[in-house]
């Protein structure tokens, strides 16, 4: 099969070892006539002048196979026909996990009040983990994922999605239910797409049903949540602190108020790489299916954008 891989030039190193070795059989190409190819692999940031992929030219392609779990930049494109699937790998689901875990940690453990300036705090202690309430919104992979992780740590863990499709061990809420899930919530955390139903979810009204002091951590998509709107909530005390890894624009402006904001943590969106190692066997899966007609996996959803 032949697969153009239309990613970055810097990705093409680390992208091609992997994922020939994950299918011996694939000539992964950079280059080539757009109607010879039977496959492309995506990632954001290709075509690297900025301009906007067409997909016409690829009339033998059978998929597209993005490598990265969020396809808010490629889903609308009015030129992509063929079937679009997204990333769904196990390091993708462990290295979010792994992050969320540490803030919610932090957070839980209330680290940020042992300073080393010489006060003994003693009667700052925290509670165990079951009397921490933690919200999900977004139950997806990620989601999934962390919410097991939490609930073996003993956390009292709540997801929101918007179906509330049930988890086991895990209450669910839907769509509906956002207040009760938001009211309900000691941390937030945001693993949601960026759709147009997700935008500016997260403003002023819905951060004003947080309980007073809750945190807040988005590593899904930076459009879910209005930042102004956050800004306020932070100075009013309703967010006792963020931790962002996703922004409206990135990378995060120099000027940003988020930056020297004292209880907002900025990192720049790498809660979760996606890593050739896990992802380029996912990847020469759902191509070997395309190849022979068997269904794919991990198909995207064009009329909810996820
Ligand atoms: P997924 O499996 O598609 O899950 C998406 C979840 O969001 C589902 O539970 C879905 O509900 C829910 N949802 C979507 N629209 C909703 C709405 N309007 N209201 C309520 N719930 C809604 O996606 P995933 O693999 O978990 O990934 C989630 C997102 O994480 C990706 O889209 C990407 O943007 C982001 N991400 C970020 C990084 C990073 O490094 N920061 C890395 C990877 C991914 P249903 O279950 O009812 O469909």
């Amino acid at each position: 099969m032949k697969v153009l891989f239309a990613a970055p030039a810097r990705d093409w190193d680390e992208w091609h070892r992997a994922l020939i070795a994950a299918a011996p059989e694939m000539d992964l190409a950079r280059e080539g006539d757009p109607a010879s190819f039977d496959a492309l692999i995506y990632a954001p940031g290709y075509p690297e002048d900025g301009s906007t992929l067409d997909f016409t030219p690829f009339t033998k392609a059978r998929v597209v196979q993005s490598l990265w779990a969020g396809v808010e930049r490629i889903v609308t494109n009015p030129t992509l026909t063929q079937p679009l699937c997204r990333m769904v790998d196990p390091g993708l689901a462990r290295g979010m996990s792994e992050y969320c875990t540490g803030w919610v940690m932090r957070a839980h453990l209330g680290m940020d009040h042992y300073t080393q300036d010489g006060i003994w705090r003693h009667a700052i202690v925290p509670p165990l983990a079951s009397a921490r309430r933690v919200t999900i919104l977004g139950m997806g992979e990620l989601g999934r994922a962390l919410a097991q992780c939490l609930r073996g740590l003993g956390f009292c863990v709540t997801g929101w999605s918007a179906s509330g499709r049930p988890v086991e061990g895990i209450t669910v809420l839907d769509a509906p239910a956002l207040g009760q899930a938001l009211a309900g919530a000691d941390i937030l955390v945001s693993l949601l797409p960026d759709t147009p139903a997700t935008r500016g979810l997260l403003n002023a009204e819905t951060l004003a049903m947080l309980p007073e002091g809750a945190w807040l951590i988005n590593a899904g998509r930076g459009t879910v949540l209005v930042e102004e709107d956050l800004l306020a909530a932070l100075d009013a005390g309703r967010v006792g602190h963020a931790v962002l890894d996703v922004f409206t624009a990135e990378p995060l402006p120099a000027g940003h108020p988020f930056w020297s904001h004292p209880r907002v943590t900025v990192t720049p969106h790498i809660s979760a790489a996606t890593r050739p190692e896990t992802a380029a066997p996912v990847a020469a899966e759902n191509l070997r299916r395309a190849m022979s007609g068997a269904p794919l996996l991990h198909l995207v959803d064009r009329s909810r954008g996820y």
